[in-house]
C-alpha cells in the first residue's frame, strides 16, 4: 500500500512521483503513516510493503557516529532523503534502527540540496546508500539524476550512489560524472541465496557495474559485510574471478570490506522472524557495541580477500569499522 501526505503535491519531486503511482492513501503525517503500519501487527516482510512519501522537516546530511578507534572509513556523511529498502537482507541493521520495514521517500530534495551548498569538507564522500538502497526504486523516484545533476558542478567532493539493484535504467540515459561512484555491493551467489533475500544476483550486479562502467561511470566495490560460510575462500575467491575478469579495472575507484557486525537486538529480531545460522560463529562483542568475528577470524579471511584482490591489480582498498591494529595486520 502507498501513503502520501497531501504537501508533497507543492513540491516538484512530489508532482513527478505522483505521476508514476495510483491507488494511494492520503495521511496526515509519517507518524499516521507509521502508526497504521503497527495496528496491523505484520511481519517485517510484510511492513517492506508499504511506501510512503512525505515532506522532510529535519536534516538530509547526516554524519556517520564512528567510535574513534575505528580508522580510514571513506562514509562519513550521508544523505537521508530515503529510508528502507524492499530487499531483506538478514545482516541489515535498519531492521534494529527504524521501528517498522516500511520504504520512506522526502520529495522536497530542494531543501536537501540547500545543505548541501553549505557543505564545504573538502575532499569527502557523501554516500547515498547507508539506510536505503540507491537504486531499487530510482524507477518512481528518479532521484539518482537529480543527485548526479547537482555533483556535476561539486568537484570538491563525492557522491556515492551504493545498491545491491541492476535498476540502473535512468544512470544510464543521463551523463556520468566525475564527481559520482556508483558502488555495488558483492556478495558470492550462494551468500545472496541464503542472506540477502530478494537483491539482484551477483551476476545482474556485475553486468550493471559493467554497462555503467562502458558509459564512462566509476564504479566502486564493497565487499561487506564479508560472512564466514563454509567454504568461505572458494566461494570469495570465484565472485572476486567472475568481478575481475568482466570489470575494467582502470575504473574501479575504490574497494571497500568489512566483516558481518550487528547488534544484539537485531540477532532478536531476525530469530523471531527467520531460521538462520547467520549468527552462529565465533563472535566478540566490539568496543562499538557490535557482535562480530573473533580477530583472528576477521583477520584470515580480510587478508584471503585483500591478496586474492591484489592479483587482479594495484587498488585502493580500505577496511569497515575496524581500528588501526587490524588494519596493520592485513596489510602487512
Ligand atoms: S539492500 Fe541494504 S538497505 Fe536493503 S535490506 Fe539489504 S542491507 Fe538493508
Amino acid at each position: 500500500m502507498i501513503f502520501i501526505t497531501e504537501d508533497i503535491k507543492n513540491y516538484k519531486k512530489g508532482q513527478e512521483i505522483l505521476s508514476k503511482i495510483s491507488d494511494y492513501k492520503v495521511v496526515k503525517d509519517k507518524n499516521e503513516f507509521i502508526e497504521i503500519i503497527k495496528k496491523q501487527n505484520l511481519s517485517y516482510i510484510d511492513e517492506k510493503k508499504n511506501m510512503f512519501f512525505g515532506v522532510k522537516k529535519g536534516k538530509f546530511l547526516k554524519q556517520y557516529y564512528l567510535d574513534k578507534n575505528f580508522v580510514g572509513i571513506k562514509e562519513e556523511y550521508y544523505l537521508t532523503y530515503e529510508n528502507n529498502c524492499p530487499f531483506n537482507c538478514l545482516y541489515c541493521y535498519l531492521r534494529d534502527y527504524y521501528q517498522h520495514g516500511a520504504y520512506m521517500f522526502y520529495v522536497n530534495i530542494e531543501d536537501m540540496f540547500l545543505e548541501l551548498d553549505n557543505f564545504k569538507e573538502k575532499g569527502s564522500m557523501i554516500s547515498c546508500g547507508i539506510v536505503n538502497d540507491s537504486l531499487v526504486y530510482d524507477n518512481i523516484t528518479n532521484i539518482n539524476s537529480d543527485l548526479i545533476n547537482y555533483f556535476r558542478n561539486r568537484d570538491d567532493i563525492k557522491l556515492e550512489i551504493r545498491s545491491k539493484s541492476n535498476n540502473i535504467k535512468n544512470l544510464l540515459n543521463i551523463d556520468p560524472s566525475d564527481s559520482v561512484i556508483v558502488s555495488f555491493t558483492f556478495s558470492p551467489q550462494e551468500i545472496i541465496d541464503k542472506y540477502e533475500l530478494g537483491t539482484s544476483n551477483l551476476d545482474e550486479r556485475i553486468e550493471a557495474a559493467y554497462k555503467l562502467q562502458n558509459i564512462g561511470y566509476n564504479i566502486g566495490i564493497r565487499i561487506d559485510p564479508i560472512i564466514a560460510v563454509t567454504d568461505f575462500e572458494i566461494y570469495y575467491n570465484n565472485m572476486l574471478e567472475k568481478i575481475f575478469s568482466t570489470l575494467d579495472r582502470k575504473k574501479i575507484i575504490n574497494i571497500g570490506i568489512g566483516g558481518l557486525r550487528y547488534k544484539k537486538g537485531l540477532k532478536k529480531k531476525v530469530l523471531k522472524e527467520v531460521k538462520t545460522d547467520l549468527f552462529f560463529n565465533e563472535i566478540i562483542v566490539g568496543i562499538d557495541g557490535k557482535e562480530r568475528y573473533f580477530k583472528p577470524l576477521r583477520i584470515k579471511m580480510y587478508r584471503l580477500i585483500v591478496n586474492k584482490i591484489r592479483e587482479y591489480g594495484n587498488f585502493d582498498i580500505y577496511l569497515g569499522m575496524e581500528p588501526k591494529y587490524v588494519w596493520d595486520e592485513v596489510f602487512v
